[in-house]
């Protein structure tokens, strides 16, 4: 899909720069930060620099103004080269930022979108709870109007940049019994857990946000793959939000993260995907320099077929992922693109992995090759932003509901 139906030359010019950067500046610490499930601060400087933090948003607002299309490139060529990094832009920019740019006030926007947007603090999303994963809507935290503020009281788990991250978009319950109409999201402010690191290199942190009292993160997740991206418990014990604070109406919480899910499962198409070309990349380069039984593995028929259905797949892969984005981009409802494509791409990152590893036969077992760092980092894409269950649930819902309609 080099000269795709869906690029501009801005698209490809945006591609080359960030291929470029992770090339140049995330390749060669990839797998250190992976062992050291070290929070990659210095790129995140960069990568705020770029404008690789705000894509989507207005210049106005302190974003790239460029489209979705160049967002989703973004993830998808970041995680080529490592997930940890992509994530660390798709959470921060789909997840922590876009409700409020969707669903804010004209204040809440101009408050927090350019903290946000030029990579100045790094935000994060709160909805999954210890008893609502995949049943997001038995969210049990809650927030009680008093006053002029909310009392909200709770926790979230698995929270990408629980710890590093200064603003929070949280649900929590305000009316009680009333379902999925009973439940509000705030904007939520702490310190990050970094500090010393974040003063040093002058980000991640801004003294002017309110550190809202009882509001902390956990202990950091020791996880199996994306381990140089920060994953942290939130904990709300008391905390006055102030009202102002509400995003959108009170009961359109949970109705506005649905909606925001959508988006991140295209970003986690594209990151899979990526991981997925990652992966095929570095195996289609070895089988042409691996020799076994006096020839390169590249000339077995057995190996050839592998690469076939992984190069068939991955471009089967792409038209789904930037079909759901191209929809979103051009306003068409896409949550049924958006399913299709996540379990796709996140499936497809998985069977490209095995099979990236079976061709590098032993050496693909150690460190030595990225392709064992590719496979760990590609399991949690058919867990977060819902399951592969949850995805076929979201597309036969869909399904069925055109049939009725
Ligand atoms: C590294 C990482 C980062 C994350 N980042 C965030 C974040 O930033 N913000 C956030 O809010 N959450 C985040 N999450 C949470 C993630 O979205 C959840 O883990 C995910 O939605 C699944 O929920 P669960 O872990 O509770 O699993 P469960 O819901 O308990 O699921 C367990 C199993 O049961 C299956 N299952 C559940 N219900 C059904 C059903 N109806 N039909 C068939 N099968 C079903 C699931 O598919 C799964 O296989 C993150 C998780 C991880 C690991």
């Amino acid at each position: 899909m080099e000269d795709s139906l869906y690029f501009s030359e801005q698209h490809l010019a945006v591609r080359n720069m960030v291929r470029e950067f992770a090339r140049g500046e995330v390749a060669p610490v990839a797998a250190e930060l992976d062992a050291k499930a070290e929070f990659p601060w210095a790129n995140v400087k960069k990568m705020g620099e770029l404008g690789l933090l705000g894509i989507p948003w207005p210049e106005e607002l302190g974003g790239a103004g460029l489209d979705l299309l160049s967002y989703m490139i973004v993830i998808n060529e970041m995680a080529k080269i490592d997930a940890s990094h992509a994530i660390t832009i798709s959470a921060h920019t789909t997840l922590g930022t876009s409700p409020i740019v969707n669903f804010g006030t004209a204040a809440q926007k101009k408050r927090y979108v350019p903290l946000l947007a030029t990579g100045k603090v790094l935000g994060g999303f709160g909805l999954t709870e210890p008893s609502a994963g995949s049943d997001a809507a038995s969210t049990r935290s809650t927030a009680v109007r008093k006053g002029s503020h909310y009392v909200l009281n709770g926790s979230k788990i698995f929270i990408t940049h629980g710890g590093v991250g200064e603003i929070f978009i949280v649900t929590a319950v305000t009316e009680p019994g009333a379902g999925t109409k009973g439940i509000s999201s705030f904007i939520v402010t702490k310190e990050s857990s970094d500090l010393d690191k974040t003063k040093r290199l002058g980000i991640g942190h801004d003294d002017s946000l309110t550190s809202m009292r009882g509001f902390t993160s956990g202990k950091k997740e020791d996880k199996l793959g994306w381990r140089a991206s920060d994953t942290r418990s939130l904990v709300f014990e008391d905390v006055e939000v102030p009202a102002e604070n509400l995003l959108g109406e009170e009961g359109e919480g949970f109705n506005n993260f649905m909606r925001t899910l959508d988006s991140g499962r295209v970003g986690i198409a594209a990151l899979s995907l990526g991981i997925a070309e990652g992966a095929f990349e570095h195996s289609l380069r070895y089988s042409t320099l691996r020799k076994q039984f006096g020839q390169r593995i590249s000339s077995f028929q057995g190996i050839q077929f592998q690469l076939a259905d992984i190069a068939t797949e991955i471009e089967a892969g792409k038209h789904l992922m930037f079909h759901a984005a191209w929809m979103a981009q051009n306003k068409q409802p896409f949550s049924k693109q958006a399913a299709i494509a996540k379990l796709y791409c996140s499936e497809l990152a998985m069977r490209t992995t095995i099979k990236a590893i079976q061709i590098h036969g032993g050496y693909g077992y150690t460190k030595e090759y990225p392709v064992e760092r590719m496979f760990r980092d590609a399991k949690i894409c058919e867990i977060g932003e819902g399951t592969s269950e949850i995805q076929r649930l979201v597309i036969a819902r869909n399904l069925l509901k055109e049939l009725a309609d």
